[in-house]
């Protein structure tokens, strides 16, 4: 009989050992990890072997075809890159829970009650029944109780899926659940920054009735920025505590740097530009003049201005976005993977950023 990972799910095999499931032995062992799994629960070696996005559309369109009750879970640093319309439409006539973890990086000064008005006004339009919101952190055990109510309630003796893109902290939250409210810690799944890290589903006896919490791979994000970085980078990159929000004020012909990012040039201000950024503290953010971004992009990417590192530099290649406030109501310019701007006042802004990243505009989060 085939076996499979305890980590990730993948088949094991001896063969190929640049491929997922590899084991140099298949043992007797009941409960064999995968080199890689191993490693990752050992030693925290981060080898980067990713599911691709056409495994994970069989994957998942055989998991639609159960009648389960699906967790939809996004990251509410990167909401618009989590809730992708290729997940929201195969949900469609599904029962959901949506789950936006990661509230831990908010501020702690961040009204809950307006996030969830501001999650619903993004559900109005899709085709599943929401059956529940709930704003979480799997890492800081916040709301954890509330969701595992709302599941108990809506369950209905239904196994319970897990989806959602790369990175959204899925397998943590499940790991969350499991230690507070299932006491078998060997049920642990590995979690790592690398996406994709769940290779097949993972089925994990939960439920009296003997019904199951089911891991589902992830789906890549390809727009993400972490896409284009090595792993020391993006450990940069992703916030690891509580955001501290930096707010500027803003004359025409200034310009702000996010570590060698982005760059937002003011090219027109009408009046009274502030701009609140949410970032990781591990990111330089430097401001400067408008006439300075061609010498700060060939003299300086890689040294003052990181990540990229010298030696990712050379395989990113720039691209410029053009938006225009009105000043009517507060938008935040959303850097997937990365974080976001808050603007408010009226003005042009020309955005430098890593060809292939997505960026998104939408009504600010916070601070409306
Ligand atoms: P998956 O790919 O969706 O299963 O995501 P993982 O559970 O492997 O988590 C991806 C990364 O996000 C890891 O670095 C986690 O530590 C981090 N992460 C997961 N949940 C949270 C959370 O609630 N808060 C924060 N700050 N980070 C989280």
């Amino acid at each position: 009989m085939l076996k499979k990972c305890m980590g990730c799910g993948s088949i094991l095999q001896t063969e190929f050992e640049d491929k997922a499931g590899y084991i140099p032995e298949i043992t007797k062992n009941k409960d064999l990890f995968c080199k890689r799994c191993f490693r990752l629960k050992h030693y925290s070696e981060l080898p980067k072997i990713i599911a691709s996005n056409l495994d994970y559309e069989k994957v998942i369109d055989n998991v639609l075809s159960k009648n389960g009750l699906m967790i939809l879970i996004v990251d509410l640093f990167d909401f618009s890159g989590s809730f992708t319309k290729t997940i929201v439409d195969k949900l469609r006539g599904k029962d959901v829970i949506l789950v936006a973890n990661k509230y831990d990086l908010f501020p702690k000064s961040t009204n809950v009650t307006k996030i969830v008005d501001w999650l619903s006004k993004s559900c109005e339009k899709v085709f599943f029944r929401v059956l529940g919101i709930h704003i979480v952190s799997s890492t800081k055990g916040y709301y954890l109780d509330e969701l595992m109510n709302t599941i108990d309630l809506a369950r209905k003796s239904r196994d319970v899926y897990f989806v959602g893109c790369a990175n959204v902290g899925k397998s943590s939250l499940i790991n969350q659940l499991l230690k507070k409210f299932n006491a078998k810690t060997e049920d642990l799944i590995a979690t790592s920054v690398i996406p994709g890290t769940t290779l097949d589903q993972i089925v994990i006896p939960f439920f009296e009735d003997n019904k199951a919490f089911i891991d589902t791979p992830g789906l890549i994000n390809e727009g993400n920025i972490i896409n284009k970085l090595l792993p020391k980078s993006y450990k940069m990159i992703l916030p690891n505590g509580e955001i501290n929000p930096i707010t500027y004020q803003i004359t025409k012909n200034n310009c702000i740097f996010v570590g060698g990012i982005v760059c937002v040039d003011f090219t027109e201000v009408i009046n009274n530009v502030s701009l609140t950024c949410y970032f990781s503290k591990s990111l330089t953010i430097h401001r400067t003049k408008s006439e300075k971004i061609p010498h700060f992009f060939k003299e300086h990417i890689g040294t003052l201005l990181t990540p990229p590192s010298v030696e990712e530099k050379d395989n990113i290649k720039y691209t410029i976005h053009n938006f225009e406030f009105d000043g009517k109501i507060k938008k935040d310019i959303v850097f997937s993977g990365l974080g976001f701007i808050t603007v408010s006042g009226s003005g042009k802004f020309m955005v430098h950023t890593f060809e292939g990243t997505d960026v998104f505009v939408r009504n600010a989060i916070i601070g409306r």
